[in-house]
């Protein structure tokens, strides 16, 4: 595996060096093949005596310099000046087959400078969440981090009770957050923002060098990319349940999955994290906080974009102004897509908070909605299993009527259509009580059948998988799983 670390070049203050911690009996749980195959690393190497050493902490590769990164960031609103990997550890930057870089970190890789008063540890349940989340993100279509491999340490973690360790190796565009320009911010230390944003900027926006003001370039290409990200979310009712400011890549990639969840039943109230108790990142609530997190990176961006202190504000709130209808937009265009409206049309936005209210008012399941909209777009077919969603059927009837009126002037065969329709409204979400089925499975019992099963199945979100037609099922009342937790 060849390392190459632009963030280790940074100066001194960016990061600690520290190497991961040893797992004394690890475990290799399952290697990301496709994903090897991405970054032209031998998934067969990987998997191996010292692929393994390198992922379990026993060996540092030739190349790996590891870090663990500064950062601060504001956790339920409350801003903390230091954060900091607490308990990853960024082995290095590998480049791609198509010369793509990406961080290759170990995360629950031990006690590091920011450990604060943790152990530095990952419990495998959270560690499983994760892999199985992101990769089902991925599949979507969705920017997010990856998972790379996943490992049982042989030593257990104390949580409320013992629990097995594991290590998750997690790929990213890159780990820096808007969390890593607040740890500058709250430092005054002006260079070092610099030094950050020009980083940022030939990383992940190159182009922005160019423009005629390259940081006011950058905090726009971060708004749009965050914009557009959290519609997405939105448009397959994922909930990410902490989006604090050091949980925002400045790449725009979905990251931290903590106590993250899909909505089952559409309602934008809907929680899942236990830590979240006023719920600050319902479902619903996504949105805005998006935009409040990317107003903490303005903020940090300010004396960047101007001497002037009241240019540098009129100039980072243009920038903002331009959030909420790049989102709206993206998330339309995105609902447009799910109901197999190719035209955009006057009132489409109306139609759609009308729907969405209904489904609310109707308990309706998000995912299966329109997944059996598309099967419906005959009149006087496939009414039924959209019926069957709704509380009250006659509710499904009138939808239908307004949604076919409006789709009456779709051009192109229904098929077409329907297809459409069925290559963005996935089958298979990672439902809840199923990853905590799984999660059960092998914490409890080493089980890690279902883990490689539901990992399949929501690895191929859009196609039918008539025997798995279980897993697309929501929980019965019985099974429905109402909470989530961080490290458990
Ligand atoms: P998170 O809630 O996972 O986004 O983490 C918030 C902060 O707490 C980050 O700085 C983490 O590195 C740190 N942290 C979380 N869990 C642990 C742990 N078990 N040991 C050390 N630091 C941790
Ligand atoms: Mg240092
Ligand atoms: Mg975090």
């Amino acid at each position: 595996m060849g390392f190459d670390n632009s963030y280790a070049r940074l100066p001194d203050r960016f990061f600690a060096r520290v190497p991961p911690m040893q797992a004394p009996q690890p475990a290799l749980i399952r290697v990301n093949e496709a994903l090897c195959a991405d970054l032209g690393i031998d998934p067969q190497w990987l998997a191996g005596e010292e692929g393994l050493r390198m992922l379990a902490g026993q060996s540092i590769a030739p190349g790996s310099e590891p870090i663990a990164t500064a950062y601060a960031g504001h956790q339920f609103g409350n801003f903390v000046p230091q954060l900091g990997d607490g308990r990853a550890i960024l082995l290095g930057e590998v480049i791609g087959a198509q010369g793509q870089r990406r961080d290759v970190q170990l995360k629950g890789g031990g006690r590091t400078p920011f450990s604060r008063g943790g152990d530095g540890r990952a419990a495998l349940g959270p560690v499983l969440r994760e892999y199985l989340v992101s990769e089902a993100m991925a599949a979507m279509g969705i920017p997010t981090t990856r998972a790379l491999a996943a490992l049982t340490t042989g030593e257990p973690v104390y949580r409320e009770t013992a629990l097995p360790g594991a290590v998750l190796a997690r790929v990213a565009s890159s780990h820096i957050r808007v969390g890593t320009f607040q740890y500058f911010a709250a430092r005054r230390d002006v260079d070092g923002l610099r030094i950050l944003a020009d980083h940022v900027i030939a990383r992940h926006y190159p182009d922005a060098a160019d423009a005629p003001r390259p940081y006011r370039a950058l905090l726009d290409r971060v708004i749009a990319g965050q914009a557009d990200l959290i519609a997405r979310w939105m448009l397959v009712g994922f909930i990410h349940g902490v989006m604090n400011t050091d949980n925002m890549s400045v790449a725009c990639e979905t990251i931290d999955y903590g106590p993250c969840a899909f909505m089952d039943s559409y309602d934008p109230a809907t929680v899942f994290s236990s830590i979240d108790h006023a719920g600050r990142y319902a479902y619903g609530n996504q949105p805005g906080i998006g935009l409040w997190n990317l107003t903490r990176f303005a903020e940090t961006l300010l004396p960047l974009l101007d001497a002037d202190e009241a240019k540098a504000i009129a100039d980072a709130e243009e920038a903002l102004s331009f959030y909420a209808p790049r989102f709206l937009d993206t998330q339309l265009r995105g609902f447009r897509a799910k109901l197999g409206l190719g035209q955009e049309r006057e009132g489409d936005a109306e139609f759609l908070t009308g729907l969405l209210d209904a489904m609310t008012a109707n308990q309706v399941d998000f995912t299966l909605f329109f997944r059996r909209l598309a099967d419906a777009i005959e009149p006087g077919q496939g009414d039924e299993p959209v019926r069957e969603l709704f509380v009250d059927p006659l509710a499904a009837d009138e939808l239908l009527a307004r949604w076919r009126d409006r789709s009456a002037s779709e051009q192109g065969p229904a098929a077409e259509r329907r297809d459409a329709m069925r290559r963005v409204n996935p089958a298979f979400i990672p439902r809840n009580h199923r990853v905590e089925e799984m999660i059960r499975a092998a914490v409890d019992k080493g089980d890690f059948a279902p883990f490689e099963r539901l990992l399949h199945i929501v690895s191929h979100p859009f196609e039918d998988q008539p025997e798995n037609q279980a897993y697309a099922a929501p929980p019965l009342e019985h099974e429905r799983v109402l909470a989530t937790f961080c490290g458990t």
